[in-house]
């Protein structure tokens, strides 16, 4: 699959601080890639970086397959941070100093961008008096213009309510379904993995894990066990071949091991044969969330 992005070992220190450590990965075309780390982990430093705002100590990165065009910037639409909007502008004619600011796009674009990000019956309406979801909405719609073929997206649902953050988030998906490229940074576990296709994670400048979040997701079965003696249940599973661990939580025993390593029908007949009856069997995939608090240890 064609590469949008690819880093090779980049490495920046802030003095004795090192927020970046030799980070090399991929992002495929067509993407929503998510950068997920605790804060401080080099989320903003790596897309600061790789935007040309800030500059390496060490290591390189190439977009669009080491393009010899050097326009190559207008094909990524950037939100970094909250963007300058004039408050007491409208959506629309903030857009219009976007737009000739920056030189992307032209003035057609400005309803077909307020469009897709759905402003435009609020178009003439004074920045200030958007909600705080809206305002990020425009600030996306900024980054649209000039019909960029990537989006760079810094924390986009930061400080939102959830009905903002699932705005952000459909929008999101429906532009990554337009063919769009997204990379995006987020310290939300559950939107990375509602959103992206692909993710890595960063600890302390570190990359700790890249790829698809299917793949990454998908090798690990967790199964929740159920008995009225949780003591019990976890004597008898303890017997049980294939698992990689065993935990005993509040009100329930769960077993961690390789996708379809064990199947439900014989944990079922073994916990049976040793005569605990299962209130509750469910097996299910590992969680970004679960796998993200492994790799980091928090
Ligand atoms: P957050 O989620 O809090 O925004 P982040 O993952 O984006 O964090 P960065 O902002 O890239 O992380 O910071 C990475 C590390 O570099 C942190 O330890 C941070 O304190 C440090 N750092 C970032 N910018 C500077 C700076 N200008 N001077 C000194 N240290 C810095």
């Amino acid at each position: 699959m064609e590469n949008i992005l690819s880093t090779d070992n980049i490495s920046k220190s802030y003095g004795p601080v090192k927020a970046l450590n030799n980070l090399t990965f991929e992002v495929p075309k067509g993407a929503i890639f998510g950068i997920l780390g605790p804060n401080g982990s080099g989320k903003t430093t790596t897309l600061s970086i790789l935007l040309d705002v800030l500059k390496a100590d060490s290591g390189h990165y190439s977009w669009f397959n080491n393009s010899t065009d050097k326009h190559y910037r207008k094909k990524i639409g950037t939100l970094l941070e909250t963007p300058n909007f004039y408050h007491y502008l409208s959506a629309f004619d903030n857009l219009k100093i976007t737009q000739a600011i920056s030189s992307r796009g032209n003035k057609t674009e400005i309803d077909a961008v307020l469009e897709t990000v759905r402003l435009q019956s609020r178009k003439n309406d004074k920045f200030s008096t958007y909600s705080l979801g809206m305002k990020q909405r425009l600030a996306i719609a900024a980054a649209l213009l000039g019909n960029p073929d990537v989006l760079v997206l810094d924390e986009p649902t930061n400080g939102l309510d959830p009905v903002g953050i699932a705005e952000i988030r459909t929008l999101i998906i429906e532009l990554g379904q337009q063919g769009k490229t997204i990379i995006m940074a987020s310290h939300l576990l559950d939107e990375v993995e509602k959103v992206c296709t692909h993710f890595c994670i960063l600890k302390q400048g570190n990359l700790l894990v890249n790829g698809p979040v299917k793949e990454i997701l998908s090798n690990e079965d967790v199964i929740i066990l159920r008995s009225s003696d949780l003591n019990q249940l976890k004597q008898v599973l303890l017997s049980i071949p294939g698992y990689t661990h065993l935990t005993e939580e509040k009100d329930f025993c769960q077993i961690h091991c390789s996708a379809n390593a064990i199947l439900p029908e014989d944990i079922n007949a073994h916990c049976y044969n040793k005569g605990v009856i299962l209130s509750h069997l469910e097996v299910k995939k590992k969680s970004l969330e679960e796998k993200f608090f492994e790799l980091t240890g928090n």
